[in-house]
């Protein structure tokens, strides 16, 4: 999957959401409490298992009780998690943000993040409720998803923060480690926020571990800047996860690091930097542009270590 950019209209119109928000809780220094956000938006947060109907049976039944037939059947409210895939949900009848008690604890604050996104956009609250959520077209769905991220993103990296701290000292795996303790944000996140911050070609993998028999998809997400989507259309995620299995050795913490040299689409050839790091899940990749190289030739037997990628 690709990380998707938003019209600068509407990430504009997102952050001023978030900007008021941060401002209403005074300025906060991170990392940012949520339990502050849920006090301020006046939210409930509970947690639900997809496989335990009891809360969600509530749920739907008070959103009949509030006057609207929103839900037909409760088991409907169970069918949209499924059909969404839904790790957690907003329920704007009650105000309550349900997340999946199944879901792994890190990943709590980004799902809940994410549903405050789109409880404060006001533009997303006809689209969530529950019959509603069901018929949405897809390319709708992921539309209101790609805003909603962004919000969750700007709230929990508390907007101009994070890049003023990137940008503070050198960029390297180990700076975005750093950062996801400061923020108190997974690695995965502050690897998708790094990437997206910075305004020169950069990449992020998150991928299986590249000594792994090859998944059919072995990138889960293949993050670029904005500089690199626009440059390097021709780089594909398979390409450069093959080339992880060339500097990467281990199993623990940071597997691996070489230079990789990708062609833009003007034909020009860049030296990236490549840093993978192993969370026990998912290898997490890092690559940023050193710089241009002028017509540089390769050399045969210098190729393995140093191999041109289109
Ligand atoms: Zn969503």
């Amino acid at each position: 999957m690709l990380n998707q950019f938003l019209p600068e209209s509407e990430a504009r119109d997102i952050d001023a959401l978030v900007e008021r928000i941060l401002k209403d809780l005074g300025g906060p220094a991170p990392p940012l409490s949520l339990a502050t956000v849920r006090e301020l938006l006046k939210l409930d947060l509970q947690f639900y298992r997809s496989t335990d109907t009891g809360i969600l049976a509530e749920t739907a039944h008070r959103m009949k009780l509030a006057g609207k037939q929103v839900l037909a059947r409760p088991s409907r409210i169970i069918d949209a998690i499924r059909r969404w895939d839904l790790k957690a949900l907003w329920v704007p009848d009650g105000r309550r943000l349900l997340i999946d008690r199944d879901e792994p604890k890190p990943k709590h604050r980004w799902y809940e993040a994410h549903e405050v996104g789109h409880c404060i956009i006001p533009w997303h609250e006809p689209f969530m409720h529950g019959d509603q959520r069901l018929t949405l077209s897809v390319a709708c769905h992921e539309q209101l998803e790609v805003q909603a991220n962004y919000a969750a993103a700007r709230i929990l990296f508390l907007r101009d923060q994070f890049k003023e701290r990137l940008l503070s000292s050198e960029i390297s795996f180990d700076r975005v480690r750093e950062l996801a303790k400061i923020f108190q944000n997974t690695m995965t996140t502050t690897l998708w926020r790094t990437v997206e911050t910075l305004d020169f070609p950069a990449i992020g993998m998150v991928s299986c571990h590249p000594h792994e028999i090859a998944a059919s998809e072995p990138v889960r997400y293949f993050l670029r800047s904005r500089q690199f989507a626009e440059k390097f259309s021709e780089v594909t995620p398979d390409a450069l996860f093959s080339e992880l299995s060339r500097f990467c050795f281990g199993t623990r913490g940071p597997i691996g690091k070489s230079e990789v040299m990708l062609k833009d689409d003007a034909g020009e050839v860049h030296v990236f930097f490549m840093e993978t790091f192993w969370n026990h899940h998912d290898a997490l990749t890092l690559g940023l542009c050193r710089h241009a190289k002028a017509a540089q030739v390769l050399v045969p037997g210098e190729a393995d270590s140093r191999q041109l990628l289109k």
